[in-house]
């Protein structure tokens, strides 16, 4: 309603201020300096409002579309789905992606995720899941298309729930070094706790690919929850968004530096007895503050559906699973 309102009266502002300005054109007298003056302004406010209308016919006038460095932010109605799968079929890409689930969160959210991604997650591009987990025997049967496939890799059980997210970042290094390079031309970091729910496809690949976090995204900077404790090596006073470490992907050698560079900052806190106040998101945060990503993604890449106010998201492609930390997290 509000779209509405402000779209039908700026198209009447901007309708007055042409009319008045072909009025005055008729009206020449070339001699005149404050005929001049007047139309300069008269001309540059119509400019403006012109801009301003037609600004509205942009694919998503409402949202943030590009960094200030230039990297796209990827929101629905503005890429062509076939442009990108052609793309990437011609370039024969392949994509590997990676999921930890430890302890209970086997249970509670792997079949789903799976199953889901089967339906959503870069299709026509050849997929290797490689899931991560301490009981590899618990992993259950998921029926694949062809060109995709899963392995599964045993990992050891952190005992704290902020160590098996945090230690992620160096089991995706080492796999990446001895696996990955070789075989993939981009890989995919995801939370567990999560399930497709529309396209995730090729457009979402990218050199080095971060997250608009679904709660931050229109928040005030001074929101964000960096690290702000001196400490840490993901200490931060500025930055350019709130990112979230749920997803994030990239070329093989982009992600290896980012998981190789959270990792030692995280072994260097630990030194000294610290953790960040959102452990490897905090210092995802620093990473991608440091080196900035290439590409974006809007928070309909990874929605949480608590979060009331959907105007912005045209399509849920990833949605939050319902979060049961008592249960589900070990101390
Ligand atoms: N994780 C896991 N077992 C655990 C805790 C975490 O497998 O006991 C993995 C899982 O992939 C999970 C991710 O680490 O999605 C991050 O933890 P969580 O989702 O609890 O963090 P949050 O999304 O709440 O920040
Ligand atoms: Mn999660």
């Amino acid at each position: 309603m509000f779209m509405l309102v402000s779209f039908v009266s700026l198209f009447f502002v901007t309708l007055i201020f042409v009319l008045l300005f072909f009025i005055k054109l008729i009206q020449v007298n070339v001699s005149s300096l404050r005929f001049m003056k007047s139309n300069v302004i008269m001309m540059s406010c119509s400019v403006f409002f012109i801009y301003l209308f037609f600004s509205y016919f942009r694919a998503r006038p409402h949202v943030q579309t590009q960094t200030s460095w230039n990297a796209p932010i990827m929101w629905e109605l503005m890429f062509d789905n076939n442009l990108y799968d052609r793309k990437h079929k011609e370039a024969n890409t392949t994509v590997a992606l990676t999921v930890f689930a430890v302890g209970r969160y086997l249970e509670a959210y792997l079949k789903t995720f799976l199953t889901s991604a089967e339906e959503h997650f870069m299709l026509g591009l050849p997929v290797t899941y490689f899931v991560f987990t301490d009981l590899p025997e618990q992993v259950p049967e998921i029926t694949l298309a062809p060109q995709r496939n899963i392995i599964i890799v045993k990992v050891e059980k952190h005992t704290r729930w902020q160590d098996i997210s945090m230690m992620r970042m160096k089991t995706i290094s080492e796999v990446i070094d001895t696996v990955l390079q070789h075989k993939f031309t981009y890989v995919f970091c995801f939370d567990v706790d999560q399930i497709f729910k529309g396209r995730f496809g090729s457009e979402a690949l990218g050199e080095s690919v971060a997250l608009l976090h679904a709660h931050y995204y229109k928040l005030p900077k001074y929101r964000f929850t960096y690290d702000r404790n001196p400490e840490s090596k993901a200490y931060m006073t500025e930055g350019d968004y709130y990112y979230h470490a749920a997803i994030f992907g990239g070329t093989c050698e982009k992600v290896k530096a980012l998981a190789d560079y959270c990792y030692v900052n995280i072994m260097e806190d630990k030194l000294k007895n610290v953790e960040a106040l959102w452990h490897d998101e905090s210092h995802l945060n620093k990473y991608f503050w440091l080196n900035k990503p290439t590409k974006l993604l809007s928070p309909e890449y990874c929605w949480d559906e608590y979060i009331s106010n959907t105007e912005d998201i045209l399509v849920k492609r990833l949605v939050w699973a319902p979060k049961d930390y008592e249960k589900l997290r070990t101390r």
